[in-house]
């Protein structure tokens, strides 16, 4: 049975500052460690873009719009192809969005091959949100 007391005793916890340190300090190094992970990708990203060279990323570039699923009756939050942020060509094929619903997809670039996670989809999307605030107050 959860008692007024204990009720009391978990918000004297929650607000305690090392309490709240400690739950922040841990959501910093989850973002931290995904955004050293996104580093990594866009490194092999630009490796992968080296490599095929100009003439091949134009070519995967003309083939992406028709691979990526967008938008359907089926499937109508689908994203659109979006711009990959390290090839620069319309060829980001989102699995799926942000959950913030910020249109920021998470999935694979079809030229490039940079992969970006729900992590950082998510981190990219409250950025967005938080900034949206910011210039409105
Ligand atoms: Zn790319």
């Amino acid at each position: 049975m959860l008692e007024r007391r204990h009720v009391e005793a978990l918000l004297a916890l929650d607000s305690h500052p090392s309490l709240r340190a400690l739950v922040m300090e841990q959501e910093y190094r989850y973002e931290d460690s995904a955004q050293k992970q996104d580093e990594r990708e866009r490194e092999q990203a630009v490796r992968t873009l080296e490599r095929i060279g100009e003439e091949e990323a134009d070519r995967r570039a003309a083939a992406a719009d028709e691979l990526h699923d967008g938008p359907s009756p089926g499937d109508p939050y689908a994203l659109e192809i979006q711009e990959c942020p390290v090839c620069g060509y319309e060829a980001f094929s989102s699995d799926d969005g942000d959950e913030l619903g910020m249109g920021v997809g998470f999935g694979e670039c079809l030229v490039c091959h940079y992969r970006r996670t729900p992590a950082i989809a998510n981190a990219i999307a409250r950025q967005m949100e938080w900034q949206r605030r910011w210039e409105r107050d």
